[in-house]
């Protein structure tokens, strides 16, 4: 997840529910609800009458549910988030979760154990750390994969020379780039080939070669030209290791 992508913490239980908006590091209040649920009443009365009350009181929370889905929603239609995180009781994730709509939910980020009551700046901590651990992981799963095909020797390929050929030839499908790396390098001012700082002479056209700062920077924005993903790693990661820069390929070089 980027840090600048805006998110809603929807956050509901039984009764109430509250929507917050998460962007830059700050928590704001959006809107909130609630919802006149009547208490289940604990024993006493006919058997009969004690099911009834409880499957009314239990439609008017199922209610209270789908009426908040349908607020989410709405805040989604209004303003451009990229995500939403679910704030509830652990047993009512399973109950939430299908009356939510469909685009919302293909937006779900991840879960919170939090409540509607919970103070806002307890809430931006646990989205914080829970963006934190989505993006780790994130990042394990596709230096796993790299490291999988880079072994092998299958869709793969690592190092600074070898990136910058596939990405040349249009072979890559996402480019992994350790976060800071730089490196400087040589273009072809005619095709607008990138090179590695050896190469004095274009070996497509055989044209001089000029000098750029970072070439690491000119391949990001390359890979990005031709619909390839970037993905940043935070280092120290394994990817120090094939050079700080790699990539996923689009055929098996
Ligand atoms: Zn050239």
């Amino acid at each position: 997840m980027d840090e600048f992508h805006k998110l809603i913490a929807f956050l509901v239980d039984r009764r109430e529910a509250k929507w917050y908006e998460i962007f830059m590091g700050e928590i704001t209040l959006l809107d909130e609800m609630k919802t006149d649920v009547p208490k289940k009443v604990k024993g006493g009365g006919e058997r009969e009458e004690a099911r009834r009350m409880e499957r009314h009181v239990d439609a008017a929370v199922h209610d209270h549910y789908k009426k908040a889905a349908q607020k989410t929603f709405d805040i989604f239609k209004k303003n451009g988030f990229h995500g939403f995180v679910l704030g509830c009781p652990e047993n009512l994730v399973g109950e939430i979760e299908p009356v939510l709509h469909p685009y919302v939910r293909e937006r779900l980020k991840g879960w919170l154990r939090a409540k509607p009551s919970d103070s806002p700046d307890g809430i931006l901590k646990e989205v914080i750390s829970l963006e934190r651990a989505l993006k780790t992981s994130e990042e394990e799963g596709l230096i796993k994969k790299l490291a999988g095909e880079l072994e092998k020797g299958g869709r793969a390929c690592s190092g600074l020379k070898e990136s910058l050929r596939a990405l040349n030839q249009g072979e890559v499908q996402t480019l992994i780039v350790s976060r800071h790396f730089a490196a400087p390098g040589k273009y072809c001012p005619r095709c607008r080939l990138l090179y590695t700082e050896g190469e004095l002479k274009c070996p497509s056209c055989e044209r001089k070669t000029s000098a750029v700062m970072d070439v690491v920077d000119e391949a990001i924005e390359a890979a990005m030209g031709r619909d390839g993903a970037v993905k940043h790693i935070t280092p120290p990661s394994k990817l120090e290791h094939y050079g700080s820069i790699a990539a996923l390929l689009r055929y098996k070089p």
